[in-house]
């Protein structure tokens, strides 16, 4: 097979209404990426997840300097490709971000078109591992802007519909506010329910030592991100002292940072994200890692789960999964969750592929 056509994309999905957390107030879900064609009539869909600003950087990327070593390819040679376009024209300037997320793009098509050529979903094509159900927790009524009866009753919703796993955010200016709207969280769905904070790096390490140990009484499964992600030595001085377990990875760019991470005990929930890692192949790396430790992963989902069900189907220290419903509508086989589980995939490849009519109406590029 030969890589005879790759085409960058842009696509803006409104979200309505906006959301916020402590550091991000997006309108549109942002998906930068690519269609990967082939002389053998399979087409790959490959993309990363943004608060749509900088995409055109990312999908220039994909234009400028991956296409031209794309082209003519076998996309079997995934990890070939990998180490060419990492070590590349882009590696002076590159390693995390715009590039990498354009690397992971590249590599999660590349994926696609592997397991549509197998005619198997990407969770059997890895080597499946979970036949039956997965567990989803859902962040979509947790918002930081939601006032406190709308939180209420978006949460309490969520358990009525028979999910087993929330998360809300916290990080407001007063933490006293944050304690007051997590101890009405928890009053509401009961000790039965897992619950998660996260802070989306907006504490200090003083702040976070206080409130982290204050708001332990209310039997928290992990805090998230309680600091900037490139504190490692905060976070294990946290680690060390909280007795909630700290979660983090969703601004963690390689498997170099993770090991760094992992091996000073300083995240204790591993939440590798494929759109932002370099894609499916550094994912099964990290995951890899965290295994040596024992240590779970719950991927966060900066492409809403499309890809990451597969991941957590096929990986033996996965045991869950973000659930946040923004963007299913626009693919052909769309993320499901049915009374608190993840639906498996049964069509060939990595449920990217897009609905053409959607792909034309959210189409800015
Ligand atoms: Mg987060």
């Amino acid at each position: 097979m030969k890589i005879t056509k790759v085409e960058s994309f842009i696509l803006h999905i409104p979200l309505n209404p906006p959301i916020t957390d402590a550091i991000n107030a997006p309108t549109h879900w942002g998906l930068p990426g690519v269609r990967i064609f082939t002389d053998e009539g399979i087409t790959g869909y490959g993309f990363t997840g943004t608060c749509a600003n900088g995409d055109e950087m990312i999908a220039d990327t994909i234009d400028r300097y991956y296409a031209p070593v794309l082209l003519g390819k076998d996309p079997f040679m995934v990890k070939e490709i990998w180490d060419e376009l990492r070590f590349g024209k882009m590696h002076w300037i590159g390693r995390a971000g715009i590039t990498h997320m354009a690397l992971a793009a590249v590599d999660i098509a590349l994926w696609d078109i592997m397991s549509k050529a197998a005619n198997k979903p990407l969770w059997q094509y890895l080597g499946g591992h979970k036949s039956k159900k997965i567990k989803a927790y859902n962040t979509n009524g947790g918002w930081l802007n939601w006032p406190k009866e709308r939180l209420l009753k978006d949460i309490t919703s969520f358990v009525e519909q028979g999910f087993t796993g929330v998360k809300m955010k916290v990080g407001k200016p007063d933490s006293r506010e944050d304690y007051d709207r997590v101890k009405a969280v928890r009053k509401a769905i009961g000790d039965d329910i897992t619950l998660m904070i996260d802070v989306n790096q907006m504490w200090n390490i003083n702040t976070a030592m206080t409130w982290g140990k204050k708001l332990e009484e209310f039997d928290l499964y992990w805090l998230e991100e309680p600091l900037n992600p490139d504190d490692i030595l905060g976070h294990k001085k946290l680690a060390d002292a909280l007795n909630v377990p700290i979660a983090l990875g969703e601004h963690v760019y390689s498997k170099y940072a993770f090991r760094d991470y992992i091996h000073q005990g300083a995240v204790e929930y591993v939440q590798v994200d494929v759109t932002r890692v370099g894609g499916i192949t550094e994912w099964l790396q990290v995951a890899g890692l965290a295994a040596s430790y024992d240590l779970p992963i719950v991927p966060h989902v900066g492409e809403m789960g499309q890809i990451h069900q597969h991941l957590v189907a096929s990986t033996q220290n996965a045991i869950m999964l973000e659930y946040i419903p923004w963007i299913r509508d626009i693919f052909i086989e769309p993320a499901t969750v049915k009374e608190g589980c993840y639906v498996l995939p049964q069509m060939p490849g990595a449920s990217t592929e897009i609905i053409p009519g959607c792909f034309e109406k959210f189409r800015v590029k």
